[in-house]
């Protein structure tokens, strides 16, 4: 059965730079937990960042937080490990946080702390899309949805 990797804030974890979750209240996302197939994971922390965290935001290239400090290692940390997860389950989809600087894969920060948005991906988005992992938010999970269903569907 198909595992998708997920945002720990969607399952109701206390792991958002605020020290809240996000949980995401979908009906399809608690039947996937219950068979076991979300593999859950919050960038940040895997990092090492604490909760709670300074905010932070993209710009120029990194990642940066709201008092100036270079956190893009921490990203790039939490990125890579969210790959090897995906690559040892064969993970082919993720439902991710948007707008988050890891998670976002539409919209993100513009780097400015102002609440602009602006087209982007965050740290972990790119890289699993990089590596032909499609990216899903709460925006999207319909389709997620329907797109497992489908390939369930056809593989009975
Ligand atoms: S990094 Fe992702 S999983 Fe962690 S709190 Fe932010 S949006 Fe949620």
């Amino acid at each position: 059965m198909e595992k998708i990797l997920v945002s720990s804030c969607f399952l109701g974890n206390r792991v958002r730079y605020d020290g809240e979750a996000k949980a995401l209240m979908h009906p399809q996302l608690q039947t996937w937990k219950q068979q076991g197939r979300l593999i859950v994971l919050c960038p940040e922390v895997a990092g090492g960042l604490s909760v709670p965290r300074a905010r932070a935001e993209q710009r120029d290239g990194g990642v940066i937080d709201e008092y100036g400090n270079d956190v893009s290692k921490q990203f790039s940390l939490g990125a890579q490990q969210a790959l090897s997860l995906c690559q040892h389950y064969k993970i082919k989809f993720a439902l991710l946080k948007e707008y988050s600087p890891s998670c976002g894969s539409t919209l993100i920060y513009d780097g400015t702390f102002s609440g602009k948005k602006v087209e982007g991906k965050g740290v972990t988005a790119a890289l699993l899309h990089q590596h032909k992992i499609k990216v899903f938010s709460e925006e999207s999970v319909e389709q997620l949805v329907a797109l497992i269903n489908k390939q369930e569907g056809n593989n009975q």
